[in-house]
Protein backbone atom coordinates (compact mmCIF):
# COMPACT_ATOMS: atom_id res chain seq x y z
CA UNK A 1 0.00 0.00 0.00
CA UNK A 2 1.21 3.13 -0.93
CA UNK A 3 2.58 5.50 1.93
CA UNK A 4 0.21 8.56 2.36
CA UNK A 5 1.77 11.51 3.06
CA UNK A 6 -0.08 14.02 4.76
CA UNK A 7 0.64 17.51 3.62
CA UNK A 8 -0.70 21.57 4.31
CA UNK A 9 -3.11 20.52 1.73
CA UNK A 10 -5.00 17.70 2.38
CA UNK A 11 -8.50 17.97 3.09
CA UNK A 12 -10.18 15.32 5.88
CA UNK A 13 -13.26 14.11 3.93
CA UNK A 14 -14.52 10.94 5.35
CA UNK A 15 -17.14 12.42 6.91
CA UNK A 16 -18.86 12.23 3.58
CA UNK A 17 -17.12 10.08 1.86
CA UNK A 18 -19.19 7.20 3.08
CA UNK A 19 -22.15 7.42 1.13
CA UNK A 20 -23.26 9.46 -2.41
CA UNK A 21 -25.48 12.88 -1.67
CA UNK A 22 -23.47 14.19 1.69
CA UNK A 23 -21.60 17.67 0.88
CA UNK A 24 -19.40 19.42 3.32
CA UNK A 25 -18.64 23.02 3.16
CA UNK A 26 -15.34 24.71 3.49
CA UNK A 27 -13.99 27.83 4.00
CA UNK A 28 -10.51 28.74 5.23
CA UNK A 29 -6.90 29.24 4.37
CA UNK A 30 -4.00 27.73 3.08
CA UNK A 31 -0.50 28.50 2.34
CA UNK A 32 -0.51 28.58 -1.64
CA UNK A 33 2.08 25.83 -2.91
CA UNK A 34 5.08 26.24 -5.42
CA UNK A 35 5.48 26.90 -8.51
CA UNK A 36 2.83 29.07 -9.26
CA UNK A 37 4.33 31.52 -12.05
CA UNK A 38 7.74 33.58 -11.45
CA UNK A 39 9.19 36.78 -9.76
CA UNK A 40 7.84 38.77 -12.67
CA UNK A 41 4.19 37.11 -12.35
CA UNK A 42 3.16 34.58 -9.40
CA UNK A 43 1.55 34.02 -6.56
CA UNK A 44 4.27 33.92 -3.77
CA UNK A 45 4.64 29.94 -1.79
CA UNK A 46 3.30 30.24 1.08
CA UNK A 47 1.12 33.24 0.25
CA UNK A 48 -2.62 32.86 2.05
CA UNK A 49 -5.08 31.04 -0.50
CA UNK A 50 -9.02 31.75 0.71
CA UNK A 51 -10.98 28.10 -0.60
CA UNK A 52 -14.55 28.41 -0.30
CA UNK A 53 -16.60 26.27 -1.69
CA UNK A 54 -18.01 22.53 -0.86
CA UNK A 55 -17.42 19.32 -1.86
CA UNK A 56 -20.12 17.06 -2.50
CA UNK A 57 -20.20 13.13 -2.45
CA UNK A 58 -20.92 11.28 -5.68
CA UNK A 59 -20.75 7.25 -6.57
CA UNK A 60 -17.36 7.63 -8.12
CA UNK A 61 -15.95 10.22 -5.41
CA UNK A 62 -16.22 13.76 -4.38
CA UNK A 63 -17.21 17.26 -6.59
CA UNK A 64 -15.27 20.14 -5.49
CA UNK A 65 -17.18 23.44 -6.59
CA UNK A 66 -15.99 26.81 -5.34
CA UNK A 67 -13.63 29.88 -5.41
CA UNK A 68 -9.95 30.24 -4.91
CA UNK A 69 -8.18 33.19 -3.98
CA UNK A 70 -4.93 34.71 -3.89
CA UNK A 71 -2.62 37.66 -4.02
CA UNK A 72 -1.24 37.69 -6.83
CA UNK A 73 2.42 40.02 -8.27
CA UNK A 74 2.96 41.13 -11.36
CA UNK A 75 4.32 44.14 -13.58
CA UNK A 76 2.75 45.36 -16.22
CA UNK A 77 4.62 45.09 -19.36
CA UNK A 78 4.15 48.79 -20.52
CA UNK A 79 5.14 50.81 -18.06
CA UNK A 80 6.80 48.38 -15.47
CA UNK A 81 3.99 49.50 -12.65
CA UNK A 82 3.75 46.58 -9.72
CA UNK A 83 0.58 45.17 -10.05
CA UNK A 84 -0.97 44.02 -6.84
CA UNK A 85 -4.23 42.06 -7.21
CA UNK A 86 -6.14 39.27 -6.30
CA UNK A 87 -6.38 35.85 -8.44
CA UNK A 88 -9.42 34.68 -8.21
CA UNK A 89 -11.27 31.90 -9.83
CA UNK A 90 -14.17 29.28 -10.25
CA UNK A 91 -13.31 26.03 -9.74
CA UNK A 92 -15.10 22.53 -10.41
CA UNK A 93 -12.64 19.28 -9.76
CA UNK A 94 -13.46 15.86 -9.53
CA UNK A 95 -11.79 13.74 -7.01
CA UNK A 96 -12.50 10.02 -7.87
CA UNK A 97 -12.23 7.20 -5.11
CA UNK A 98 -8.90 5.67 -6.27
CA UNK A 99 -9.81 2.68 -4.69
CA UNK A 100 -12.77 0.55 -6.25
CA UNK A 101 -13.62 -0.76 -2.79
CA UNK A 102 -14.37 2.49 -1.20
CA UNK A 103 -18.05 4.11 -2.75
CA UNK A 104 -20.09 1.62 -4.62
CA UNK A 105 -17.87 -0.79 -4.98
CA UNK A 106 -17.72 -2.39 -8.73
CA UNK A 107 -13.89 -2.88 -8.40
CA UNK A 108 -14.29 -6.04 -10.42
CA UNK A 109 -13.79 -3.90 -13.82
CA UNK A 110 -11.33 -0.59 -12.56
CA UNK A 111 -11.52 -0.02 -16.06
CA UNK A 112 -14.30 1.30 -16.32
CA UNK A 113 -14.15 3.74 -13.45
CA UNK A 114 -11.09 4.93 -15.23
CA UNK A 115 -12.93 5.32 -18.65
CA UNK A 116 -15.57 7.41 -16.68
CA UNK A 117 -13.52 9.40 -15.39
CA UNK A 118 -11.48 10.50 -19.01
CA UNK A 119 -15.37 11.17 -20.53
CA UNK A 120 -16.04 13.18 -17.35
CA UNK A 121 -12.38 15.05 -18.06
CA UNK A 122 -12.89 15.52 -21.42
CA UNK A 123 -16.37 16.78 -21.88
CA UNK A 124 -15.99 19.48 -19.55
CA UNK A 125 -12.32 21.11 -19.46
CA UNK A 126 -13.03 22.89 -16.49
CA UNK A 127 -13.30 20.04 -14.50
CA UNK A 128 -9.85 18.32 -13.52
CA UNK A 129 -9.55 15.27 -11.89
CA UNK A 130 -7.46 15.23 -8.68
CA UNK A 131 -6.67 12.80 -5.90
CA UNK A 132 -7.98 11.56 -2.92
CA UNK A 133 -5.75 9.79 0.08
CA UNK A 134 -5.85 6.89 2.44
CA UNK A 135 -9.10 5.53 0.87
CA UNK A 136 -11.02 8.32 0.28
CA UNK A 137 -10.36 9.77 3.68
CA UNK A 138 -8.27 13.03 2.49
CA UNK A 139 -8.59 15.03 -0.78
CA UNK A 140 -5.38 16.77 -2.08
CA UNK A 141 -5.67 20.05 -3.53
CA UNK A 142 -2.14 21.11 -3.69
CA UNK A 143 -2.08 20.04 -7.61
CA UNK A 144 -5.66 21.94 -7.85
CA UNK A 145 -4.27 25.00 -6.33
CA UNK A 146 -1.35 24.73 -8.54
CA UNK A 147 -3.07 24.18 -11.35
CA UNK A 148 -6.06 26.93 -11.17
CA UNK A 149 -3.46 29.80 -10.32
CA UNK A 150 -1.02 28.88 -12.95
CA UNK A 151 -3.56 28.41 -15.55
CA UNK A 152 -5.15 31.60 -14.51
CA UNK A 153 -1.88 34.08 -14.48
CA UNK A 154 -2.12 36.82 -16.96
CA UNK A 155 0.48 36.31 -20.16
CA UNK A 156 0.68 39.80 -20.67
CA UNK A 157 -0.33 41.64 -17.35
CA UNK A 158 -1.02 45.07 -17.75
CA UNK A 159 -1.90 48.14 -15.40
CA UNK A 160 -4.88 49.05 -17.34
CA UNK A 161 -6.03 47.68 -21.35
CA UNK A 162 -4.70 51.00 -22.24
CA UNK A 163 -1.94 51.67 -20.72
CA UNK A 164 0.21 54.20 -22.72
CA UNK A 165 4.02 52.81 -21.36
CA UNK A 166 6.73 54.34 -20.92
CA UNK A 167 8.51 56.76 -23.19
CA UNK A 168 11.13 54.62 -25.20
CA UNK A 169 13.77 58.01 -25.10
CA UNK A 170 13.58 59.05 -21.74
CA UNK A 171 11.45 56.48 -19.05
CA UNK A 172 9.00 59.28 -18.67
CA UNK A 173 5.16 56.83 -17.82
CA UNK A 174 2.77 58.52 -20.96
CA UNK A 175 -0.24 57.38 -18.80
CA UNK A 176 0.72 60.63 -15.97
CA UNK A 177 2.09 62.83 -19.23
CA UNK A 178 0.08 62.29 -22.22
CA UNK A 179 1.50 65.21 -24.11
CA UNK A 180 5.10 64.44 -22.91
CA UNK A 181 7.21 64.38 -26.19
CA UNK A 182 10.68 65.18 -26.94
CA UNK A 183 11.52 67.46 -30.10
CA UNK A 184 12.09 65.89 -32.54
CA UNK A 185 15.35 64.64 -33.29
CA UNK A 186 15.40 62.46 -36.70
CA UNK A 187 17.74 60.22 -36.37
CA UNK A 188 18.01 60.91 -40.25
CA UNK A 189 19.61 63.90 -40.04
CA UNK A 190 22.03 63.27 -37.09
CA UNK A 191 24.50 62.59 -39.52
CA UNK A 192 24.21 66.09 -40.95
CA UNK A 193 24.36 67.56 -37.29
CA UNK A 194 27.62 66.07 -37.33
CA UNK A 195 29.14 67.56 -40.56
CA UNK A 196 27.55 70.75 -39.66
CA UNK A 197 28.74 70.27 -36.49
CA UNK A 198 32.52 69.72 -37.92
CA UNK A 199 32.47 72.73 -40.93
CA UNK A 200 31.87 74.74 -37.74
CA UNK A 201 34.42 73.76 -36.06
CA UNK A 202 36.75 73.93 -39.12
CA UNK A 203 35.84 76.97 -39.85
CA UNK A 204 36.08 78.58 -35.85
CA UNK A 205 39.75 77.11 -36.59
CA UNK A 206 40.78 78.99 -39.46
ZN1 LIG B 1 1.01 50.00 -17.33
ZN1 LIG C 1 10.68 61.18 -22.91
Amino acid sequence: MARVTYTDWTIPVAQIGSRAGQSMEIDREFPAPGGIGDRIVGVDEGAPVRVDGRFDSIVDGLIFTGTVRAPMHAVCIRCDIDLDRDLEQQVTAFFPYEDPAVGKGNGKDGKSQDEEIEVLAGEDEAEDVYPLMDNGAFADIEALLRDTFVDALPMQPLCRPDCKGLCPQCGEDLNEHPEHAHRQADIRFAGLEALKAQLEAEQGAE
